[in-house]
């Protein structure tokens, strides 16, 4: 049967022993063993957010007459974020619910500048290193860009100037960098391609989302990192999330600018209904002022030289784990990461596998799936509480090498293998997506404990094709229950 809502309410206790039953089988991460998904600084800065966050949860970010307080505490967020990424006296931003609404509210002020700058400019064209995060995918297929994809430099994984320049049409209205890239972790090289967006009348992104907040920290901690941010002559906006390195809870991002001219491009106002008038600086329109008032306390609970502790910490670890995993046979790090993220491939055993056998270790890595020249490898991000666990890592990182090596690639994948070149996304059924996926042991929309057959296949499909399978299963998956 399906839920219902009870006909009487709950007690207080029974609640929460549910929802404490619910949340067992997640991630478990407060042991410092998840490398993706948690940036954690340890409960002080938990509590702290937990606490703010529950304080404002109710008030309501809609309208910033009534709720002066969120104003305040955004513009107080703005001017810290704005100092830290050298802006001037004419910048402005926004806070927002995270990186992907960050990044699509710049693409969409680039849309609007466009559309009252170069309207001779018929389809939107946006330049993207093939290193940039989805997100700008995501904001191009809602904000109807055309998206130029570049390949960046096999061996450094950093965008190529040249190639980027070469790429610009008469249609070109913006051009993205990454400091870094969430794959690889290397940053883009930023002066060079603020010279080509400055020199072609180009709006340039610079996606802060990951490093933004740390990276200053990471160069006052002794870590060479290029100029990337508003220092940098033509960079006309950057997002920088605070839900990630800056440790706050999740829901909190800034999208910057230059000028706040250019955000004027991104504000929404609707006078033109029967209600009350709507003005919305973001995506939301009521919004919860938990995630701002959590922003703004574990800023100002951790502080400049909480962050500047955080940052060596997280260096250090970074370099021992890098050196680690370098001194393992058949193991290679990719590029030369500036920022305490990284990927490594394997030349021996599937990485798909070796991903598995650390889940049975108790240890979470994010598997990546093969990208035109790219092979698949593995990505970990470093945080605070991954810090002392750097030793018990590379030990359960050296078995599940081995313990992988043992391990053969699945007949079922090697048959499907087989048939996809004859298979077009357009015509997959739902029927044939669901064989599919029973065949890798996917029931009732319920994942087998090991990953490996279905990511060694999504890993060989065309990325067409593995989106419609994903969609059709993410389509029955979200169902009521
Ligand atoms: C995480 C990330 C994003 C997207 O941010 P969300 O907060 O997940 O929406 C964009 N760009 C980079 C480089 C990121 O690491």
């Amino acid at each position: 049967m399906k839920h219902q809502i009870p006909s009487q309410g709950l007690q207080e206790e029974a609640i929460f022993e549910r929802l404490e039953a619910y949340r067992s089988q997640d991630l478990d991460w407060r042991g410092g063993q998840a490398f993706a998904y948690i940036y954690d600084a340890g409960r002080r800065a938990e509590k702290i957010g937990k606490k703010a966050s529950s304080m404002y949860l109710t008030e309501n970010g809609l309208d910033p007459t009534s709720f002066p307080s969120l104003l305040r505490m955004e513009n107080e967020l703005l001017a810290i974020s704005l100092a830290h990424l050298q802006g001037g006296e004419s910048s402005a931003g926004t806070f927002t619910s995270g990186g992907t609404e960050s990044i699509m509210l710049a693409c969409k002020s680039a849309r609007e500048w466009a559309r009252a700058n170069k309207p001779e400019i018929a389809t939107p064209e946006m330049i993207l290193p093939e290193t940039a995060h989805a997100a700008f995918h995501k904001a191009a297929h809602y904000l109807g860009f055309k998206t130029v994809m570049v390949p960046v430099n096999k061996d450094t994984l950093r965008a190529v100037p040249e190639a980027m320049a070469a790429a610009v049409t008469d249609q070109t209205v913006l051009m993205v960098g990454s400091s870094p890239s969430y794959a690889h972790g290397v940053i883009d090289p930023i002066e060079a391609l603020g010279a080509i967006a400055q020199e072609r009348g180009l709006l340039f992104h610079v996606d802060a989302c990951v490093g933004g907040w740390l990276l200053p920290y990471l160069k006052r901690a002794g870590a060479e990192v290029p100029a990337f941010d508003f220092s940098v002559a033509g960079v006309t906006s950057i997002s920088m999330d605070l839900h990630k390195y800056a440790f706050t809870p999740k829901g909190a991002s800034v999208v910057l600018y230059r000028d706040a001219a250019l955000r004027h491009h991104q504000i929404f106002a609707c006078d033109n209904w029967t209600g009350y008038t709507v003005v919305n600086m973001a995506v939301q329109s009521s919004k919860s002022g938990g995630p701002l008032a959590a922003a703004w306390a574990v800023v100002h609970a951790i502080g400049d030289e909480g962050y500047l502790q955080l940052a060596s910490g997280v260096r250090e670890a970074t370099e021992s784990l890098m050196a680690g995993i370098a001194g393992i046979e058949g193991l290679r790090v990719l590029g030369n990461p500036d920022f305490c993220m990284f990927a490594f491939e394997s030349d021996g055993p599937s990485v798909f596998h070796i991903a598995d056998e650390m889940k049975v270790r108790g240890w979470h890595v994010q598997p990546q799936h093969r990208f035109g020249d790219h092979k698949e490898n593995i990505h970990l991000s470093i945080h605070p509480g991954n810090v002392t666990k750097v030793e018990p890592f590379l030990a359960a990182l050296r078995e599940s090498v081995e313990a992988a090596r043992a391990l053969q690639p699945s007949p079922v994948v090697a048959m499907i293998g087989d048939q996809l070149g004859s298979i077009d996304a357009s015509d997959l059924g739902p029927e044939a997506v669901g064989n599919m996926m029973a065949m890798l042991g996917v029931k009732d929309g319920a994942l087998p404990e090991r990953l490996a057959p279905i990511n060694e296949i999504l890993n060989i499909m065309p990325p067409k094709l593995s989106e419609e399978i994903l969609k059709t299963f993410f389509n029955d998956i979200f169902k009521p229950a």
